[in-house]
C-alpha cells in the first residue's frame, strides 16, 4: 500500500468544554474515518490513531454496493466518488493457457448504483470530509486497551468515554479486549494478494476486465479509468504449488510458484507485480463474535465482522456501520455522555442482519469466485458461457 504525505491533524483549535465526551478511533481505514465523522457530528470530541505513517492510497479494487454509496451520501463524501469501470463493459474469462472461455456483459452483475473504485478513492473521500476538529495521529497504535476505555497510547495512559476498534481483520483492539484471533476467525484456506501495476499488460485497454482462472487459482485484472491497473489473485492455500511459500512475507515469490505455469497475459502480469510490489497479502477469513462491544470498547468493520472480499459488501458495511455509530451515540445538549453500553447494544442489533447476510453470501460465493476443483470449474465455465450468449444476456439484464 502506498501512502500520501498528509500532515497529521491536531484537532480543535477552539477550546472544548471538558465535559464533552471523548472517543478514540483506532484505525483510519474506511470504518474508522466514517465513525470519526459521524461521532464528531453527534457531539463527540474525536481522536483517530493510525498505525501507518501516513494516509494510505490506491490499494486494490473495491466495488462499493449501493448501501455504501447511500452511507457515503449521508456522510457528505459521495461527491468525488466516480466509477472507474464502464457499466457497459465486458468481463473476459481466460484459462491458464491464455484461451478466452467466456465474455460476459458487466451490466448483468450490476445492481444499479454500485461503484467500481479503488480502496484509496474511498479513504481519500472520507479524509476530505473529515471535520477539522478531529485529531489524527499517524504512526501510532495502542499498547494496551481496557474494556473501561483506558488506553495506553504513545506511552501515556488515558481513559476515553468510547474506544472504537476499526483496525481491520487482524485487529489489535480485538486481541487486547475480546481474546485471541483464533477464537473468532473462520478461515477459508484461501490466499489473496493484490497489486497496482505500473502499466497495462498485452493489448488491454482502459475499461477491460479480465479474469484468469484455473481450478483453485484466479486472477482479476481491471484496467481502471484514471488509475493504474489493479490486479488481485486468490488461490487455495493447500495447492501443491503453494507448498513452502510464505505469501504474507514474500508475496511475489508465492505468485511465481502458484501462477508460473500460466500462459497468455500471466507472465507479463507477474513481471509487472515484481516491478511494482504488492499492496495486500493475507489469507482469507471471516470474523464471528457473539458481541461486538464490551463496556466502552466497540469493534467496527472488518475488526468486528469481516465478511471477506467474496461478499462484495465489506466496504459498504464498514461505511454504514461507522455512519450509524454517531446516530446511536448522540451527545445530549448539556454535553452529558450518552449511555454508551446501551447505545452500542442498539447499534449492534441494527447492524447484525446486514453483516450476517454478507457473511452467508460470501460463504456461498467463494466457490464461484475460486472454483476449488475441475468439476466446480466446469460448472462455473458452463454458466458463464451460457451468460455470454446474447439472448441469455438480454434476459439476465
Ligand atoms: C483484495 C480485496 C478486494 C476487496 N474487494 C472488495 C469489494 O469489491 N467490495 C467490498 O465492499 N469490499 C471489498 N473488500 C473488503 C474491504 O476492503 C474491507 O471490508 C474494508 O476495507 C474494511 O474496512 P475497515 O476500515 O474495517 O478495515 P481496513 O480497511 O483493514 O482498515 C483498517 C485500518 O486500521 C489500521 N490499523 C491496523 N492495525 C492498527 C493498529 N493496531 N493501530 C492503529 N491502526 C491500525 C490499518 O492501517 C488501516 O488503515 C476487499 C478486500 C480485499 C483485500
Amino acid at each position: 500500500m502506498t501512502t500520501v504525505d498528509e500532515p497529521a491533524r491536531t484537532g480543535p483549535v477552539e477550546p472544548v468544554a471538558p465535559s464533552v465526551p471523548r472517543a478514540l478511533v483506532v484505525g483510519a481505514g474506511i470504518a474508522g474515518l466514517a465513525a470519526a465523522t459521524s461521532l464528531h457530528r453527534a457531539g463527540w470530541r474525536v481522536t483517530v490513531c493510525e498505525r501507518a505513517p501516513a494516509r494510505r492510497t490506491g490499494g486494490y479494487f473495491v466495488r462499493l454496493a449501493p448501501s455504501g454509496v447511500e452511507a457515503a451520501t449521508r456522510l457528505g463524501v459521495d461527491e468525488g466518488l466516480r466509477s472507474r469501470l464502464p457499466v457497459d463493459g465486458v468481463v473476459t474469462g481466460v484459462d491458464g493457457r491464455g484461451r478466452t472461455t467466456s465474455r460476459v456483459e458487466a451490466a448483468i452483475g450490476d445492481d444499479g448504483g454500485s461503484l467500481a473504485l479503488v480502496r484509496g478513492d474511498l479513504e481519500a473521500a472520507l479524509w476530505e470530509g473529515l471535520p477539522d476538529e478531529v485529531e489524527v495521529r499517524f504512526g501510532t497504535a495502542p499498547e494496551s486497551v481496557g474494556a473501561d476505555g483506558t488506553v495506553v497510547l504513545d506511552g501515556a495512559a488515558h481513559r476515553w468515554d468510547l474506544v472504537v476498534g476499526a483496525d481491520g481483520v487482524r485487529s489489535t483492539v480485538r486481541g487486547l479486549v475480546f481474546g485471541p484471533e483464533e477464537e473468532f476467525r473462520h478461515d477459508f484456506d484461501h490466499v489473496v494478494i493484490s497489486a497496482v501495476l505500473p502499466r497495462l499488460p498485452g493489448e488491454l485497454v482502459e475499461g477491460d476486465y479480465v479474469v484468469l482462472v484455473e481450478p483453485g487459482r484466479t486472477a482479476h485484472l481491471m484496467a481502471m479509468a484514471g488509475h493504474d491497473p489493479v490486479v488481485f489473485f486468490t488461490y487455495r492455500a493447500d495447492l501443491a504449488q503453494a507448498a513452502g511459500t510464505a505469501p504474507a512475507e514474500r508475496p511475489e515469490q508465492a505468485l511465481r510458484a502458484v501462477y508460473g505455469d500460466f500462459d497468455g497475459l500471466m507472465p507479463e502480469i507477474l513481471d509487472l507485480v515484481a516491478e511494482a510490489g504488492t499492496t495486500h497479502a493475507d489469507t482469507v477469513g471471516q470474523i464471528h463474535l457473539e458481541r461486538w462491544s464490551r463496556d466502552r470498547v466497540v469493534l467496527l468493520g472488518d475488526a468486528a465482522w469481516c465478511p471477506t472480499l467474496y461478499s462484495g459488501h465489506g466496504s459498504a458495511l464498514a461505511l454504514t456501520g461507522g455512519e450509524a455509530l454517531g446516530r446511536h451515540l448522540r451527545v445530549a445538549d448539556d454535553a452529558r455522555s450518552p449511555d454508551v453500553p446501551g447505545a452500542l447494544a442498539r447499534w449492534e442489533a441494527e447492524q447484525r442482519p446486514g453483516t450476517d447476510a454478507a457473511r452467508s453470501a460470501a460463504r456461498r460465493a467463494r466457490h464461484f469466485f475460486l472454483p476449488g476443483n475441475r468439476l466446480v470449474a466446469a460448472i462455473r465455465g458452463a454458466a458463464l458461457r451460457v451468460a455470454s450468449w446474447s439472448p441469455v444476456a438480454r434476459l439476465l439484464r
